[in-house]
């Protein structure tokens, strides 16, 4: 049965995407013993070959300028810039049509017409077996079905939550409503499925395994904080005259904030990162929502373009930019963005829509003020106080968040004491003392 299966399955066109430059173009190919071939008319058209057909004779001849590839239905020689060269498989001739084995057009086309091509087989999305909504004591759970394990993204809006699935999902009809979730609407695109719920009454949720979790938090204790050390990887964040990067600080930093966290306080620690390592800004907040996190905390370190004469220490919570030297500051932390092929322009309104932060945007500030205090009372490094921007990595996160800049790298002087051990210690211990503060504060409020 499973023979039978898979060699219907091999009999069906495979489609691949081919690009080149800026365009890309999807073609089907045609499978001849277990060979897939594509035909070179629309890929001559994506890459501005001249393109000229003798059906009587089956040859093909593509040129611009001096280069030529003459290739003959049939025949495994072709004729490259006036030479001969042989193919394993022969151009096939179908419908009027010269088809070429997939796997020599990149170094055949490629390479007479000194083209960058690339092509990618179009992969089918995985099936969802089935989608299920139910209740399980105060939680409403989301839950899939699949054979193998697809990767999905929860995204979580005021009084909405978005469920976005890699996989196709045949089964049709609706999913009925139920507890905390008030209407439900499916979308089933090629490969993707994507579920939107109108939420009431839900300020966390968490994801295990095939389910999503939503539920009412109401946790009077701060248990779980997230430190997220700034950058890493390919992006450094800001970098000194003298070769210091801002990730390293960054990492070094949230590193002894974790130790004194953990020493003197009953609280688990999450790191977005421990290592050098690069993560989207989507991807920090998300690890804070899906572990419902009660704290958010992203550590960073300042430089400015204009001046190497700026130096500081400040603390941003999300919200519109006030002044045009706050704004400046969250657009080179949101240039991380270009990492991820997205233009970071213009994304402060966009973060600015869906600002669940507004819900928390007092007990942000509060927080922030905190942090602030301390560093007034503890570095030697001047306080710029608290400040709001619109940081995209601070966006969506269901919990009290701030962003704090610990000194500038543009800064000579600063850029030394980054480097010390000692003044990243002091740097993580004020910080430690204000979220030590604020937690005190916040839980008094809590239980009254
Ligand atoms: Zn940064």
């Amino acid at each position: 049965m499973t023979l039978i299966l898979l060699s219907i399955f091999s009999l069906l066109p495979h489609h691949y995407e081919v690009a080149y430059e800026d365009t890309s173009i999807d073609i089907e190919t045609k499978r001849v013993e277990f060979q897939d071939y594509l035909p070179l008319k629309p890929i001559a058209g994506l890459l501005g070959l001249h393109y000229v057909q003798d059906n009587t004779t089956q040859r093909l001849l593509l040129s611009t300028g001096e280069r030529k590839l003459l290739v003959i239905g049939d025949i495994a020689t072709m004729m490259c810039n006036g030479v001969a060269k042989n193919l394993v498989f022969p151009p096939l001739y179908i419908g009027g049509d010269i088809y070429f084995p997939t796997n020599e057009i990149i170094p055949t086309l490629g390479g007479i017409f000194d083209k960058l091509i690339f092509i990618k087989e179009i992969k089918e999305a995985p099936f969802i077996n089935n989608i299920s909504l139910t209740t399980r004591g105060d939680s409403t759970v989301l839950r899939f079905d699949w054979q193998k394990v697809i990767d999905f993204d929860v995204r979580y809006l005021v009084k909405k939550v978005v469920v976005e699935i890699d996989g196709q999902y045949k089964k049709t009809g609706g999913l009925k409503p139920v507890g905390s979730i008030k209407s439900a609407k499916v979308s089933r695109f090629n490969t993707y499925t994507s579920l939107e719920f109108e939420v009431e009454d839900i300020n966390a949720y968490l994801e295990r395994g095939k389910e999503v979790i939503l539920y009412r938090k109401i946790s009077k204790q701060v248990q779980l904080i997230v430190i997220d050390a700034g950058h890493g990887g390919v992006d450094p964040g800001a970098v000194g005259k003298k070769g210091l990067y801002e990730k390293d600080a960054n990492l070094d930093i949230a590193k002894f904030l974790r130790t004194y966290i953990t020493d003197s306080l009953k609280i688990k620690i999450i790191m977005t990162r421990e290592k050098d390592k690069y993560l989207s800004l989507k991807a920090r907040t998300s690890i804070a929502n899906r572990n419902s996190a009660d704290l958010f905390i992203s550590i960073h370190c300042n430089a400015s373009g204009k001046t190497a004469k700026m130096t500081g220490f400040e603390t941003y919570f999300l919200s519109e930019a006030r002044t045009t030297e706050a704004r400046a500051v969250a657009m080179r932390e949101n240039a991380s963005l270009k990492f991820d092929g997205v233009e970071p322009t213009n994304i402060i309104e966009e973060i600015l829509v869906d600002l669940v932060q507004t819900a928390y945007l007092e007990e942000s500030n509060k927080f922030a003020e905190y942090i602030q205090d301390h560093a007034k009372k503890q570095l030697s490094v001047p306080s710029r106080g608290v400040k709001q921007a619109g940081f995209y990595v601070l966006r969506g996160a269901y919990m009290p968040a701030v962003l704090v800049e610990c000194a500038f790298v543009s800064n000579l002087a600063e850029e030394k004491l980054l480097k010390q051990k000692s003044f990243k210690k002091k740097l993580a211990y004020c910080i430690y003392s204000g979220i030590k503060d604020y937690i005190e504060d916040y839980e008094r409020r809590l239980n009254n």
